[in-house]
């Protein structure tokens, strides 16, 4: 099992082995290692079913501090079911990790409840960005501490119209956290968001 080989802790192996997974995919294989060696900023080129969500997933999981309540990392994605998705998945990723919340936060739902839920302690935002930013405008939320940022299909984002809400967002974040972006391409916004807001990026391409 290729998994043993990039790093990950044996509470992580476990869950891999639950959710069946025999072999890592290639942006694993290549984001695993990398992500969790050094704070790096990252730009990979990813299609959705590539195993994306674990490259970033696995690592993201390893490296925040579960005794500690702050909101650590905070994930962007296009739409509330690619929200939920992730949510769903760093859940069970992180099944055998005590202490350690996953909380979702995107439209069309209570957004009181998703305010609780963060108060009570959410090391890991999924957002979609229309909702984060008006939790943002709302103080309902807290990412001054964060440490990672990862936008996932970030060219999706971008279509949707979210340029300003991502840079609103990543305004408020400290300058030393880390970005991971994924992007299936690489059209001028994105790079644009690239620029902005990473510093030498590493750029993988599956
Ligand atoms: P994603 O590209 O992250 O949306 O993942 C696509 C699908 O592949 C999801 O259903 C994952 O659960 C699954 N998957 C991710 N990594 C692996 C792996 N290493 N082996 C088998 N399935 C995987």
């Amino acid at each position: 099992n290729k998994f043993e080989q990039l790093g990950l802790t044996e509470s992580l192996l476990r869950a891999i082995i639950d959710l069946g997974f025999e072999n890592p995919t290639e942006v694993q294989e290549k984001a695993i290692p990398m992500l969790l060696e050094k704070d790096i900023d990252l730009v990979a080129l990813a299609q959705t079913g590539t195993g994306k969500t674990a490259a970033f997933g696995f690592p993201v999981i390893q490296k925040i501090d579960a005794n500690n309540r702050n909101t650590q990392a905070l994930i962007l994605s296009p739409t509330r079911e690619l929200c939920l998705q992730i949510t769903n998945e760093l859940k069970n990723y992180s099944k055998y990790e005590k202490g350690i919340n996953v909380v979702a936060v995107y439209g069309g739902a209570s957004i009181t409840e998703q305010a609780r839920d963060i108060k009570r302690g959410a090391q890991i935002i999924v957002a979609t960005p229309g909702r984060m930013q008006d939790m943002i405008n709302r103080r309902l939320v807290d990412i001054s501490q964060i440490n990672y940022c990862i936008l996932d299909e970030a060219d999706e984002m971008l279509n949707m119209g979210f340029y300003e809400d991502i840079v609103n967002i990543l305004s408020t974040t400290p300058d030393e956290k880390n970005t991971w972006l994924f992007s299936a391409t690489m059209p001028a916004e994105v790079a644009r968001i690239g620029k902005q807001f990473m510093t030498d990026p590493i750029e993988i391409t599956v």
